[in-house]
Parts: C-alpha cells; structure tokens; sequence
C-alpha cells in the first residue's frame, strides 16, 4: 500500500516552492522490524517529577528501552534521582509549574539544538490549598504544554495521573481539567508528528510498560489516548511482544490490516493461523508465502466467520494443528454502506453478523483450547465512537464490539484473560481506497496529523495489544487514529 500523496517526498517539495494555504504534514517517525529491547535508542525522555516507586518506574522503563533521561524535578526525591543517574541519567532541577521552566532546564541540559524527538513525562499533582482553578497543579500544565510544543518533531507528551488523585473531589477536577487538557494539546501538537496521551497508573510497572511504548515508533500514528494501566493477574507487564511460539488467530486477514497484523505477529515469532474467505485463498497464500519466505509460521483456514460451520471449522483446524490458541485478533469486517432510506435488511444484517456476531460464533467455539493469559483484541472503529452518515449499520456494530471487550475483559479478568478494542480512523487499504477522493482528504484534514494511517500502525498495535508488554490493559478501547478532531 502506497504512502498517501501529502508524504511523497517529491510533491513535498513541490508544494514548499508554491506559496498555496496548504498544511503539509510531517511524516512520522516509524519503526519496522521485529521488537527490540531499545525500542527508544536515539530520543531523549524528560521526567518532570521523581518522588514515589510511580515516578521511578516511569523513568525506568523509558531509561531501559534506550532513551537518554534528564530529571528536571527541582524537589526530586535524591536516591531516586540517583537511580537514574547511575543508569546513565541526568539532573537538571527545575520547577514544572513555571511556564518555561522545563524548557530551560532541557537547554541547560547541554542538548539545545538536539533535534532528537523527545519523551515528556509529567506526573500530574495534588494541588495545595484550596484553589481548584488556579495552582501549582493547573500551572504545571501550562509548563509541559510550553515545553512540549517546543519539542523536535515525533516528540511525546505523557501525562500521568497517580494513586493521590483518586477517591476525593479536589483529585477528580484535577483529572478532569487534565483530560481537557490532553484533547486540545494532542490537536496542536499533531501538525509536527508529536502526540499527547493520558495514563490512569493504578500500577507503576504496568504504567512504566506502557509509556515505553507510547514512547516508541510503534505508537506513531496513535494520539489522544486515555488509558488505565492496572495490575495485571496474568503477571507482570514485560518488556517487547515476546510471541515466540504463542498460538495467534487473525480473521480477515488475506489482505489489509489483518494481513499486516500477521505478519507484524508472525515477526515476533508467534505462530499465525491465517483465516478469510475462500474467495479471497490467493490473497491469503500470498499473505502466508510472505510470512514463510521471512522464515515465519502461518497457516490459512478458509472459513466464514459469520457462520456457526465457519467458525467451528477454524476451531477445528487450530485444535488439529496447534492444539491451543494464545490469542485472537477479531479483524474481519465489511462495509455495506447506505443512508437510513435505502438502507436494506440484507445490508443491515450482513454488516451486524460479520462486524460483530461472528466474534461471539469464533470465540464460543475456541473456547476449549484458549490458553490462560490470552489476550483478544476486537476490531472497532471510530466510526462505532463517533458515528457517520450513511454508516448506521457499520457504526452499530462498531459500537457494540466496544461494549463487548469490556464485556469479555470483565468475564475474563479472574482468568487471566484480556480484552481490548481497537478503532482505527483512516487507514490506507484496500476498503477505504473505495472512498470518494474529496471524502479521502476530508479524513486527513479531520486528523490531528494531517495523514492517513498504514496498516502497520494498526498491527503494532494489535502486537503490543496480544503480547507482555499490555498485560496491564484490559477492557480497553484504544483509538488509531492519528488524533481525529471528533468523538469524545
Ligand atoms: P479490508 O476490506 O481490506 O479487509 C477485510 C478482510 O476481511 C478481507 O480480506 C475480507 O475478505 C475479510 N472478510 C470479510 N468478510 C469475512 C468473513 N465473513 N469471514 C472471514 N473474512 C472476511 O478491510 P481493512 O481496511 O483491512 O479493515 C480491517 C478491519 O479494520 C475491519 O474490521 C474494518 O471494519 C476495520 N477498520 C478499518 C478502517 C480503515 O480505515 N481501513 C477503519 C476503521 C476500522
């Protein structure tokens, strides 16, 4: 799939000669390759607060995976700090509440002019006394918010709320002044490839895991995320994928985003059961030859996902030829686009059944060889968030698969088992190549990051979604969508 005509180096270059109102956008710093342990080799992070086991293990994860760290907590708890320094960090106090601050104490760290992107980690506090508009906490904000639309391109800001925000009213304007917060910035900070998020830490290791990624190329194209990292029963949250030899079903998966996700999958080891139609088999060879020719596993089960028959005979065929399934990527879906009027019953039902009932019908029949620990990810759409007209069956059954990773994350807690959704935005395949032109570059410019997605932005995601890395993630939905200016 080619890359969309706004990153086309050569019409790029064009465009800057001609004095046109367009808004180039900056093209994203991507990672492809099977995971490494330093995954953030060559940026740099800027932790603004190191005072509990929270603040540590955020700094950590992102110092582990290869970035150079500058402590700039003025009040900074100083065994800690040293901890980051012994692993190669560095001190520069500052005060995150001044506007500026941050910023001249990252010029003071001696990297002034360093264009590598940066990892903004800012741990948001209790404010003092009894002014819930305007303090330190509020202040704070406005610091990072400077620091951050100052950074290199492809920089992340991390806003992390802690235990001492929960259970009170003053902690929860806080949280909510936050997130209002993080939904404007990620919109400014998009034009130059940066992104913004927001994480809930209820446990410090699985936060740490997940700032590393949002951290990283993997998560380029996703913005605007508000996530809880909690603990997690299936142990703790671990560096990289680690799939070697884990039993993986993406349905829907000859062509698209379900063939990038598994070959993403089969990359980091993990042994992919390929299925679609058996209208779509050349597709899906090709898919599997792919995946063999780089010396990885695959195999394609033709089958309906929309039918009882067609989900058993992929139960079967795994059963038979693996004999347990770690995790299971719900991907296959359909368009059958109409306005409300012209809507048919074949078209409503259709995109419900496929879309959405086939979940039940593949997971029901898996259900005796899905191994403890699994996790599932469930195909949605920010269409099943945000609607869109002439989409009411595709974005009904979108919605409701939402519903239903909560639904299975709850059932499954207990056990282990995980599930999380995905809603892409615009994605470059073959389904949205059927979109009108003028609608196409409708969706760009209703992006925070001026540009489509890749189907590989997608699989990373679904990769970090199945492997160690999110064992701190469940019930989730997590939006892929280069920051879309709507939903909430
Ligand atoms: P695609 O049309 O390129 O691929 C979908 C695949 O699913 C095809 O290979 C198709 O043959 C298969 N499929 C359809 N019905 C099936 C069935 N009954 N049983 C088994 N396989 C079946 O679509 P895509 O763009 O790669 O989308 C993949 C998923 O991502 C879908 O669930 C889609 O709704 C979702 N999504 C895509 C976008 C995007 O921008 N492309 C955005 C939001 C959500």
């Amino acid at each position: 799939m080619q890359d969309d005509w706004s990153l086309n180096p050569n019409v790029r270059k064009l465009l800057q000669r001609v004095p046109l109102p367009i808004s180039l956008p900056t093209p994203l710093r991507r990672s492809a390759g099977r995971t490494t342990p330093n995954e953030l080799h060559g940026t740099r992070a800027v932790v603004t607060h190191l005072r509990d086991a929270l603040d540590l293990a955020l700094a950590q994860a992102v110092q582990h995976a290869g970035a150079a760290v500058t402590v700039v907590d003025a009040m900074g708890e100083t065994t800690l700090t040293g901890r980051i320094v012994d692993g190669g960090g560095q001190l520069v106090p500052a005060t995150a509440d001044l506007p500026g601050g941050i910023l001249s104490a990252i010029a003071q760290s001696g990297a002034t002019g360093d264009r590598r992107p940066v990892t903004l980690i800012h741990r948001v506090t209790r404010p003092h006394g009894n002014d819930v508009a305007v303090n330190e906490s509020t202040d704070a904000l406005l610091g990072v918010g400077h620091a951050a639309a100052s950074l290199p391109p492809n920089s992340r800001l991390l806003l992390v709320l802690g235990h001492d925000l929960r259970g009170d009213s003053l902690g929860g304007l806080m949280t909510a002044a936050t997130q209002g917060f993080m939904r404007s910035a990620f919109k400014e900070l998009g034009k130059s490839g940066s992104t913004c998020h927001l994480i809930r830490a209820e446990d410090a290791q699985s936060a740490g895991a997940l700032a590393a990624f949002l951290a990283s190329p993997r998560a380029a194209f996703l913005s605007g995320l508000d996530l809880v990292a909690q603990k997690s029963l299936a142990g703790d949250a671990a560096e990289g994928p680690a799939l070697d030899g884990k039993v993986i079903l993406v349905t829907g998966a000859a062509r698209g985003i379900g063939a990038a996700i598994a070959e993403r999958l089969a990359l980091e080891g993990a042994h992919v059961w390929i299925n679609d139609i058996a209208q779509s088999e050349a597709a899906a060879a090709d898919t599997v030859a792919q995946i063999r020719a780089r010396g990885g596993r695959a195999e394609f089960v033709a089958a309906d996902v929309g039918t009882l028959s067609g989900a058993q005979a992929i139960a079967d065929a795994i059963a038979k030829g693996a004999g347990r399934v770690d995790g299971v990527i719900h991907n296959a879906g359909i368009t059958r686009d109409r306005t409300l009027r012209k809507m048919s019953v074949a078209q409503w039902r259709q995109v419900l059944q496929v879309n959405f009932g086939a979940m039940y019908l593949v997971q029901n029949a898996l259900a005796p060889i899905l191994q403890p620990g699994a996790s599932m990810v469930l195909m949605s759409s920010v269409m099943g968030i945000a609607g869109n007209f002439g989409q009411t069956n595709y974005s009904t059954s979108k919605s409701a698969v939402i519903e239903l990773a909560k639904q299975w994350a709850c059932d499954g807690y207990g056990r282990g088992l995980r599930a999380n959704a995905i809603a892409p935005g615009f994605i470059l395949t073959d389904m949205t190549a059927q979109m009108p032109v003028i609608n196409r570059e409708m969706a760009k410019q209703l992006t925070a990051m001026l540009q489509p997605g890749l189907p590989l932005d997608v699989a990373d995601l679904a990769c970090f979604l199945v492997g160690a890395q999110s064992r701190g993630l469940t019930g989730q939905v997590l939006r892929c969508d280069g920051g879309m200016a709507f939903g909430a």
